[in-house]
């Protein structure tokens, strides 16, 4: 059970995958009768779609002519037994709490409707969302949804600069945000940062400010900014709005990607992605019947990125499930919160990323151990590569070897691609590995020049075009108008072109990763992040990985430095578990474990002992700036840096030299 390497074939949880590739099969034969069933289970239609599919390069679109609107589910549950039951436990940092059931939520989101109604929001238009993790921004994205305007979430975390180029770039005319958020103690006061972004974004004409916690710090306009309550006082409590039915194609959303690799791109999203999120949701996580009626939920990510949104806020009301909604650090007022949540709220799935889990690691197990987390029925990761050794410990400590822990790939652009499709079937699960891709899903591995690699070899991740499945995005915000000239074929004219024309007939992922000869995908990292050193290509990932096969290892950032012998060299940033301390025998000692997991090629240039390592918003280590750092090279776009003075650290550790 413990898999000491990446390519390591053991299993955990012995299973079979019969199921599986039946319906693999069945669902590229016959995608319409198997995604028209799901879609069917999945929402509302209020007139069904004349077409399952059409492919217009490079615009996908899937359920033609039907009409529908996500938000009617609440109408649903309003008449049913889930009316009492609770759709979010909120809870901040101090402890305080308040609880929405599904009856709060239908009434809110009317009442919320009726006020964007009020203000002229209509089908089309662009409302971003600068909200803290309160009960309040849920209600403001399915409001908005509700009526067909497109949300626009901008992660609160995120400074005037990040949120005015946002709100610019998808013109949105409305603004809804609060006036600050509480993290690790201190109130954020996002009203100020707002007001100076929208200084800039002017195609903002009105605000609704949520309060938080002192009318004070809102600093309100007169005729632009609005309280939430006071509009929402003025609309009656059981107000009625009918939802707008929207075709299956319509925009409803632009998320940004992440910002890992650069500048981030405006995802469009249509409501048959949502059919896609069913999916993913109902596979990985066996939502069935039974399951979902006991489920209480907890992802941890923040709305303002693509998982907060769609494993929350969407997943709750599309399953009908309890989920916990957190305001808040993962580790304040102590190490232990998350754990804390789960047991007090006997969450049995709790789903985040491997930053969180590598965090708890780093503080030790006993703040782990001290909470009864035996409600748990899966754990789940989405991100990053959960490394062997990451998922090991999870696991061993956090699932006490009775949970199985799931790695889930995806993309802001596709969702889940793959995962273990435990719906299925209870598939074994391989350490290290986001296991299978999904039904309808083609995916594979390309070499540099395009063609398939073999069995185990590290090549570029793609998808089969066109997609016969929901999964695929619109477009990228901004590239729509001009596809009327269709003129989208190699010229690098459109943001798409990223994707679609790298290899032809594929879609490209920008991610390495190998498939072994079960059919198992390991995803190694970021194309652009990956070594070549004496001509050996080497993700990052792989190298990280072998760092934490050290006992003293929490976390691990490697990057690449130029060097004219050797091509590129590895240059490493640790942070230590407690009670560790940085010497050059534990250097040494480190570099000895690298070279024996992978092979003395991997040079380790320098160790440099770190407190923290550069993540952005959702949590994805930035190694381009610790790349930029080590090569001398300009730093490029920081915005969707978590912490900004990790850069400090950074520089300071190079700096004194390292080991
Ligand atoms: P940008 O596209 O702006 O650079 P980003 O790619 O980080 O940012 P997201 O769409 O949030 O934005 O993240 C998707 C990426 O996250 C994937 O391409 C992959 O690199 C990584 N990823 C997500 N889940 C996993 C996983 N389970 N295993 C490995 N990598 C993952
Ligand atoms: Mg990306």
């Amino acid at each position: 059970m413990q898999n000491k390497s990446f390519s390591s074939k053991g299993y955990v949880f012995p299973g079979v995958w019969q199921k599986y590739t039946d319906a693999y099969a069945d669902s590229l034969r016959m995608p319409e009768e198997y995604f028209g069933e799901i879609a069917k289970q999945a929402l509302y239609w209020k007139k069904p779609w004349d077409k399952y599919f059409e492919y217009d390069p490079p615009i996908h679109r899937f359920f033609i002519g039907g009409l529908t609107n996500y938000s009617y589910l609440l109408d649903l549950y309003e008449k049913s037994w889930r009316k009492d039951k609770v759709a979010f436990y909120w809870e901040d940092e101090l402890g305080n709490t308040r609880a929405l059931s599904y009856h709060d939520l239908f009434r809110e989101v009317n009442r919320f409707a009726q006020v964007l109604k009020n203000l002229d929001v209509k089908k089309g238009d662009r409302v971003g969302i600068y909200m803290p993790m309160v009960p309040e921004a849920i209600v403001a994205i399915l409001a908005t949804h509700r009526i067909g305007a497109l949300h626009v979430i901008v992660f609160s975390g995120f400074g005037a600069e990040g949120l005015a180029s946002r709100l610019d770039d998808s013109k949105s005319k409305l603004l809804i945000t609060a006036d600050g958020t509480f993290r690790r103690g201190k109130f954020l006061e996002l009203k100020k940062i707002a007001d100076s972004a929208l200084e800039k974004a002017t195609s903002v004409e009105k605000v609704i400010v949520f309060k938080r916690w002192k009318e004070e710090k809102a600093n309100m306009r007169k005729a632009r900014d609005f309280w939430w309550h006071e509009l929402m006082a003025e609309v009656p409590n059981n107000v009625y709005v009918e939802p707008e039915w929207l075709e299956a194609n319509d925009p409803i959303y632009i998320m940004y990607t992440s910002g890992t690799a650069g500048k981030p791109k405006g995802i469009v999203d249509t409501s048959s992605k949502l059919v896609w999120l069913y999916a993913n949701m109902l596979w990985a996580f066996d939502l069935n019947k039974e399951n979902r009626k006991r489920e209480t939920w907890f992802f941890t990510g923040d709305i303002g990125w693509a998982g907060g949104m769609w494993f929350t806020v969407y997943t709750t009301p599309l399953f009908g499930l309890s989920s916990v909604f957190y305001e808040g650090a993962p580790d304040y007022p102590k190490p232990d919160k998350f754990w804390e949540l789960v047991e007090k709220y006997k969450a049995t799935v709790f789903y985040t990323s491997p930053t969180v889990f590598r965090l708890s690691m780093t503080y030790g197990d006993e703040w782990v151990k001290r909470h009864d987390l035996s409600s748990l029925r899966v754990i789940g990761s989405v991100g990053e590569p959960l490394n062997a050794e990451v998922w090991n410990w999870v696991f061993e400590v956090i699932g006490n070897r009775k949970v199985p822990v799931i790695d889930t790939y995806g993309q802001t652009e596709t969702m889940l691609t793959i995962l273990p499709p435990y719906f299925i079937d209870k598939i074994p699960l391989k350490p290290g590995s986001a296991t299978l891709q999904v039904p309808g899903i083609e995916a594979a591995v390309l070499n540099e020049y395009g063609q398939p690699a073999k069995t185990d070899e590290k090549g570029l991740l793609v998808y089969r075009m066109p997609f016969k499945v929901p999964s695929i995005f619109l477009t990228v915000w901004g590239d729509v108008e001009r596809f009327g000239e269709k003129n989208w074929s190699g010229d690098n004219e459109f943001v798409n072109s990223v994707y679609y024309d790298a290899f032809r007939g594929y879609f490209y992922t920008s991610d390495v990763a190998m498939e072994d000869k079960d059919g198992y995908f390991w995803l190694l990292g970021r194309a652009d992040d990956t070594l070549k050193i004496a001509g050996h290509r080497i993700g990052t990932a792989e190298i990280e990985n072998a760092f934490l096969f050290h006992s003293a290892v929490g976390a691990a950032m490697v990057v690449g430095k130029p060097d004219v012998l050797r091509g590129e060299l590895a240059v490493s940033f640790i942070v230590l578990k407690q009670g560790n301390n940085p010497s050059i025998e534990l250097a040494e000692e480190l570099r000895r474990t690298v070279r024996k997991v992978l092979g003395a090629f991997v040079v380790i240039e320098k160790v440099y002992f770190v407190k923290r390592i550069p993540t952005n918003r959702s949590g994805k280590v930035m190694r381009r700036i610790g790349r930029a750092l080590v090569g001398g090279m300009p730093l490029g776009d920081t915005s969707t840096l978590d912490d900004p003075t990790t850069i400090h650290e950074l520089q300071n550790a190079i700096k004194d030299s390292g080991y």
